[in-house]
């Protein structure tokens, strides 16, 4: 899942997976610092000289720069028969299409402009912060409509979260090539 900063990505991916226990997070490293209040466990939070030397040594299934940190997938570690779920920013999707398959590209939209400021703001990013992430949300959309399976509007979580559910459970029947 892909989608510009406040669009919602984190609160939904929480609750596809709690609700489908064949889904498997991945959690990716980062060279940014932890947010106040945010989860521990939300990345694996490290220096720019661990990422890079795990980069190097291709530990990452695909790593990308978002407003000059780094972010990283680490090969998955799935547990058989699961789903890996990532949240990534759409350079790391396009890197992703390319390595692996069966893959579901979801971008994820949010419903107005407000909507995306109050999201940002609400989680304690500066001013400056949600000006970047808002301007580079608009690239992250014009790149990802031409690679995503599905474009989703996160308006009400519910329906976000039941629309997703019926386009992984259709992906599961019928696995595209
Ligand atoms: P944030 O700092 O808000 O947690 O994340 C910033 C951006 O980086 C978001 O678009 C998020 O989806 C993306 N991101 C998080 N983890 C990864 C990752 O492992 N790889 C890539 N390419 N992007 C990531």
């Amino acid at each position: 899942m892909s989608g510009p900063g406040g669009a919602g990505k984190g609160t939904v991916i929480r609750r596809l997976v709690e609700r489908d226990p064949l889904l498997w997070l991945s959690r990716s490293w980062t060279t940014r610092a932890r947010r106040p209040g945010e989860d521990e466990g939300a990345y694996t939070f490290v220096t720019k000289d661990a990422f890079l030397e795990h980069a190097k040594a291709g530990g990452f299934l695909e790593w990308a720069t978002v407003l000059g940190e780094y972010y990283g997938t680490p090969y998955p570690d799935a547990p058989p028969g699961h789903d890996v779920v990532l949240e990534i920013d759409v350079q790391g999707a396009e890197q992703v299409l390319e390595r692996c398959s069966p893959v579901v590209c979801v971008l994820l939209v949010p419903p107005s402009r407000e909507d995306q400021e109050r999201r940002l703001r609400g989680r304690g990013d500066s001013e400056d912060h949600v000006g970047r992430r808002v301007e580079l949300g608009e690239l992250e959309l014009e790149r990802g409509r031409r690679i995503a399976d599905a474009i989703v509007v996160n308006d009400d979580l519910d329906e976000t979260v039941d629309g997703l559910a019926a386009i992984i459970e259709a992906a599961r029947r019928e696995p595209k090539g």
